[in-house]
């Protein structure tokens, strides 16, 4: 109830004009985002680099309105492709992509989002890295799918994101759950609705179970993005019981969410791979965070009172 209202809400511009004017190092942002600027994302690369982790980096921003904020998107990548290469954070250090920050919602959008989508994969090629396809609310699924595709045939390690709580998903997940593919399943954290998404808590959870035991039972490369410890466990469990190399599949969570359950998996030999955004569209990643955790909202209305 208070997930969808905060998700609802995060439409509003007056909230936003007001949750935008917190400062990128007050304690609730600073809490889930790595900072501003890229020396600061590689500054927070290296350390978690430094203690066994991976990395996914995220360069904030979604639903660009403009070609040029496209294109600047776009180069902000390549620009952060080249400086992991040079600090020598590739290959633990990935990039995960947002279409909408690339243009997919402009008029052909797709054919635009498919082309820059493109430029950074051979950036990151060149850097001895991937990238991952963020997954946005359901009304794009089709145009990401079809880009990956795309995407694919030239880069084939690119890999996406599935949300479980979509009713699609298990089909997704049959479909990519092919040699080479890189799928990492989360829960889902849009407002979506009951015409094409599970709502229930545990309805998501089934459904997250259900998708694991394809991905793990397929020869693909799964990506495990999630903080809940029963659905670590299962498949952890679904792991083993596929035999499957430790080195065939990762455990994902986001910067600022359980760090110590993070290090306590990469110290049982797991590998683990920490989401890291940075910069200074963090808005609507933000609210996702606050929407996910009712705890988080007090947080949140305390850090605006003392700091705004
Ligand atoms: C690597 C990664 C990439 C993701 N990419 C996408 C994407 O592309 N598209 C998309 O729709 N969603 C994405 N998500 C978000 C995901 O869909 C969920 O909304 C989010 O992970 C919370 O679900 P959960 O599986 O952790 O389970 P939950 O049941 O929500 O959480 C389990 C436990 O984790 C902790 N926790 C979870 N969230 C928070 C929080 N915000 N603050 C504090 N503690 C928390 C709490 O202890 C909670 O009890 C991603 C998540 C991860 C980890």
């Amino acid at each position: 109830m208070l997930r969808r209202a905060l998700l609802g809400m995060s439409r509003s511009r007056g909230i936003k004009n007001l949750v935008t004017r917190l400062p990128v190092t007050s304690d609730v942002v600073a809490r889930f985002v790595a900072g501003e600027s890229t020396v600061q994302a590689i500054a927070a690369t290296r350390q978690l680099a430094g203690a066994g982790l991976k990395i996914t980096i995220d360069y904030l921003g979604e639903d660009t309105t403009s070609r040029e904020q496209a294109d600047a998107v776009a180069l902000a990548y390549v620009d952060l492709l080249g400086r992991l290469r040079d600090a020598e954070l590739t290959p633990a250090a990935e990039v995960s992509v947002k279409l909408s920050a690339l243009g997919q919602a402009l008029p052909e959008g797709e054919k635009i989002a498919l082309e820059h989508a493109h430029t950074i994969c051979g950036a990151a090629e060149t850097a001895g890295t991937t990238v991952t396809l963020d997954a946005e609310d359901h009304t794009t699924t089709d145009s990401t799918l079809s880009v990956l595709r795309e995407l694919r045939r030239d880069f084939p390690r690119t890999g996406a994101v599935l949300q479980a709580y979509l009713y699609r998903t298990e089909g997704d997940c049959r479909d990519l759950a092919v040699e080479g593919s890189r799928v990492r399943l989360c829960k889902g954290a849009y407002n979506e609705p009951e015409s094409v998404a599970f709502t229930d808590a545990h309805e998501v959870d089934r459904a997250y179970v259900r998708c694991l035991k394809i991905l793990l039972a397929g020869p693909g490369y799964p990506m495990l993005a999630t903080h809940d410890p029963r659905l670590i466990e299962i498949g952890l469990k679904l792991a083993r019981d596929n035999v499957r190399p430790i080195d065939s599949y990762e455990l994902q969570m986001l910067y600022g969410i359980r760090p110590t359950e993070q290090q306590r998996l990469v110290n049982l030999g797991h590998q683990v791979r920490v989401y890291l955004p940075y910069g200074n569209d963090w808005y609507g990643y933000l609210v996702r965070r606050l929407a996910e955790r009712p705890a988080n909202v007090g947080f949140f209305a305390r850090s605006l009172v003392s700091k705004n």
